[in-house]
C-alpha cells in the first residue's frame, strides 16, 4: 500500500495550489503537517489491521492516508464539498476508503457500522472541527453507536475539562458526561504549529476508550443528566440551591437536601465536589421521589 506522503507541508501547499482550495473558517479548516503528530495519533488510537475506523473531517486527506495504511477499512466523512476531488486524487491508491460527502452530525453512523463492519464496534479517529467537538462526541455517545474508542485532536481546554477530577476548577458537566460513557487519556499536547493554517490556541490529542457498560447504574440516565447540567449551570451556589432553582427538576428542596444526605453530604455541598457515583446515587433517590 502505498505510504503516506500529505505530513510534508511542502506536499500538503502543492495539493492546496493544485486545486486552488480556499480554507473555509466556518468548517474549523485546520490541517495537519507534522508526521510526528500524525504518528503519535495513529499509535494512540491503537489501529490493528482488522479494525474499521471512522474518519470525521478528513480535510485533503493526510490523516486519512495513515488511517489507511493501518486500518481494515476506512469511512471518511467530509461535510465540504470543495474537498472530495481532492480526497478522490490523494486517496486513490488506497482501496479500503470510503469518502462521504455529508454532515457528520447529520449521518446515520449506526447504519454506516452495520454496512461497514457488519456493526462491529468501530474506532473514531478525527482532527476534530472545534466549532462542534462537544455536540459530535456528545452525538456519538447519545446515539448508542458502537463505539470502541475515539481519538480526536480537540482544543487544549477541552481535553482537560474532559479528564478533570471532582473539586478541580476544570471538572463540570462535560468531565461528567464524558467520564459517564468513556474513560479518558490525554495521550499528547500539540502546538500551534503543527497545522495550516495555524489555530489561535493550543490542541490536545485525547483517547476515550468506550466502557461496555457504564461505571454506574442509574434509574434514569436523563434525569442524572438533568441534576448535572442544575448543579454546573449555578456553579456558585449550594447544590441544593441549584437544583431547587433548575425549572426542568420538579422535585421540592425538601427533598432534594433529604437526597443529598442520603448520599452521606451535608446540604451546603456544592456540585464541583461530588463523583460521578454521588451523582448517580442523588440521581436514584430523587427518581424514586419523582416516582411517588
Ligand atoms: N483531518 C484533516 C487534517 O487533520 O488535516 C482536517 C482537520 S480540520 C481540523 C476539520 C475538518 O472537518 C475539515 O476538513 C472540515 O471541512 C471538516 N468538517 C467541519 N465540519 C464538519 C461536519 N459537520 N461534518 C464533517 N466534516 C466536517
Amino acid at each position: 500500500m502505498a505510504e503516506p506522503v500529505l505530513g510534508n507541508p511542502q506536499n500538503t501547499i502543492e495539493i492546496l495550489k493544485k486545486y486552488n482550495f480556499t480554507f473555509q473558517k466556518k468548517y474549523g479548516q485546520n490541517f495537519l503537517i507534522d508526521t510526528h503528530v500524525l504518528e503519535k495519533i495513529i499509535r494512540a488510537a491503537r489501529i490493528q489491521k482488522e479494525d474499521f475506523v471512522l474518519e470525521i473531517g478528513p480535510g485533503i486527506g493526510t490523516m486519512t492516508q495513515y488511517l489507511a495504511q493501518a486500518a481494515g477499512r476506512v469511512a471518511a466523512v467530509e461535510i465540504d464539498r470543495a474537498l472530495i476531488p481532492i480526497l478522490e486524487d490523494t486517496l486513490s491508491r488506497y482501496g479500503n476508503v470510503r469518502i462521504i460527502n455529508e454532515d457528520v452530525l447529520k449521518l446515520d453512523l449506526g447504519r454506516l457500522a452495520e454496512e461497514e463492519s457488519g456493526g462491529r464496534p468501530m474506532k473514531v479517529v478525527a482532527n476534530l472541527p472545534y466549532y462542534i467537538t462537544t455536540p459530535i462526541i456528545m452525538g456519538l455517545f447519545e446515539k448508542h453507536v458502537p463505539i470502541e474508542s475515539i481519538t480526536v485532536m480537540v482544543q487544549k481546554e477541552v481535553a482537560d475539562r474532559m479528564q478533570a477530577a471532582p473539586g478541580t476548577k476544570d471538572y463540570g458537566a462535560l468531565s461528567l458526561a464524558v467520564q459517564y460513557y468513556a474513560e479518558p487519556y490525554i495521550a499528547a499536547f500539540v502546538p500551534p504549529n503543527c497545522f495550516m493554517p495555524r489555530p489561535k490556541v493550543g490542541s490536545a490529542v485525547i483517547r476515550l476508550n468506550c466502557h461496555k457498560k457504564p461505571p454506574v447504574l442509574v434509574k434514569d440516565e436523563e434525569l442524572l443528566f438533568r441534576i448535572i447540567r442544575a448543579s454546573f449551570n449555578q456553579r456558585r451556589k449550594t447544590l441544593a440551591n441549584g437544583l431547587s432553582n433548575a425549572p426542568d427538576l420538579a422535585v421540592s428542596k425538601d427533598m432534594i437536601i433529604d437526597s443529598i444526605e442520603k448520599i452521606g453530604k451535608e446540604a451546603s455541598v456544592r456540585g464541583e465536589t461530588l463523583t460521578l457515583e454521588e451523582f448517580a446515587g442523588l440521581s436514584n433517590y430523587m427518581a424514586d421521589y419523582l416516582a411517588e
